[in-house]
């Protein structure tokens, strides 16, 4: 209940003992018993009634005394372990070889199997195939400040994306309680997922980049008509009133040229968490003697990418976030991937979460961009 109701309520019930305690007083002269004695039950369920609105709290006010300091928050960039691999073999947590029904039962469904409040699934369309539901899960704390959405399997071969995104969803479902930040995201941060945007390519042995018709379903301007394309475009509007930012989430497979990086747009606010976060990298890395590239980071998203259709079109900061995975290990989907991927990524989105967008400049110099191909 909003605080204006409340008052009128409140204001309402005292004018209504008031009136009646003049009427019980006027009937009680007035020799009528039995009718002061049923006015005098009356005002007693008022009192009761304005007893619980006064000692009532509203929802808002609940959510402020829980998290006190939820509008500032500030932490260091940090590991969160060595991540299982993704092949499946022995100790890993799934295997992303599997096709796309399997992949969404075996990691996503356990999940809301057990948590069924928290994570809620629906189909956002059929993909082009017509064989496949494109799925979108929704993990939602009783109560939330902010909504992030994350996607991956825009290109259905760059599994290691796939599958990271995966784990960081277990890891916020399961292990919240590990770290201050993760538990600040499973109470307070409603997360929606689009865990493969692809999934007739994701099923494909090998898996494919594009889709059933050959096309890259980077096509959100609106040259194309692409059916997984327009099935996430709608789904996007319909959640993005109170969306805080995107997380596009790639790999450059064979490519090494980078460490990790970023895309994103010059004038977008949350360049500054990238840079942070790729700064706090590559310095990790360097200490262990790897020639990380801190010089450049990423380059100008094209006018096709879902990144340019969140921030451009809709507003919403966005970021389309690679991992260079054949540079950490000489497979994909290993322990040693998939444990750079979540550092990666969710010191990001952790990062991004923390930061207040309003503070934050687009005063980048442009020459930090370096030109690679997407
Ligand atoms: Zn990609």
């Amino acid at each position: 209940m909003k605080n204006r109701d409340k008052m009128s309520k409140i204001n309402l019930i005292m004018s209504v003992i008031s009136l009646d305690i003049v009427i019980v007083i006027l009937c009680f002269n007035l020799g009528k018993i039995y009718l002061t004695i049923i006015l005098g039950i009356g005002i007693i369920i008022e009192l009761n009634l304005l007893i619980r609105y006064l000692t009532e709290r509203n929802l808002t006010e609940k959510s402020k005394l829980e998290y006190p300091n939820s509008t500032k928050r500030h932490s260091a960039m940090k590991f969160f372990g060595n991540q299982p691999s993704a092949d499946g073999g022995k100790n890993s947590f799934c295997d992303i070889q599997e096709d796309y029904n399997d992949f969404i039962k075996n990691v996503y469904e356990p999940l809301r199997e057990k948590d069924p409040n928290y994570i809620k699934r629906e189909i956002i369309g059929k993909d082009s195939s017509n064989q496949y539901n494109i799925y979108a899960y929704t993990f939602e704390p009783r109560y939330f400040q902010q909504h992030i959405l994350l996607v991956s399997g825009i290109h259905a071969d760059e599994e290691d994306a796939v599958a990271s995104l995966g784990k960081i969803m277990q890891i916020i479902t399961e292990e919240s309680g590990m770290d201050g930040d993760i538990l600040y995201m499973r109470q307070n941060v409603k997360i929606s997922v689009i865990p493969v945007a692809n999934p007739w390519g994701f099923s494909q042995k090998p898996k494919k980049r594009n889709n059933v018709s050959g096309y890259t379903l980077q096509s959100f301007d609106k040259k194309k008509n692409i059916k997984e394309v327009y099935y996430i475009k709608k789904y996007i509007n319909r959640i993005k009133s109170d969306l805080s930012f995107m997380v596009d989430m790639h790999t450059t497979t064979n490519d090494s040229y980078l460490d990790f990086y970023g895309v994103i747009h010059k004038n977008c606010p949350n360049v500054r968490t990238l840079f942070r976060v790729n700064s706090w990298l590559c310095d990790q890395y360097a200490k262990e003697g790897r020639n990380v590239d801190d010089q450049y980071f990423g380059y100008r998203t094209s006018s096709c990418t879902l990144n340019y259709y969140c921030y451009k079109v809709l507003g919403i900061p966005s970021s389309t976030l690679e991992l260079s995975d054949y540079h950490w290990d000489s497979k994909k989907n290993t322990s040693k991937v998939i444990t750079m991927g979540v550092t990666m990524w969710l010191n990001y989105i952790i990062q991004q979460v923390n930061d207040e967008y309003k503070n934050m400049g687009n005063d980048i110099p442009s020459d930090k961009y370096k030109k690679v191909k997407g």
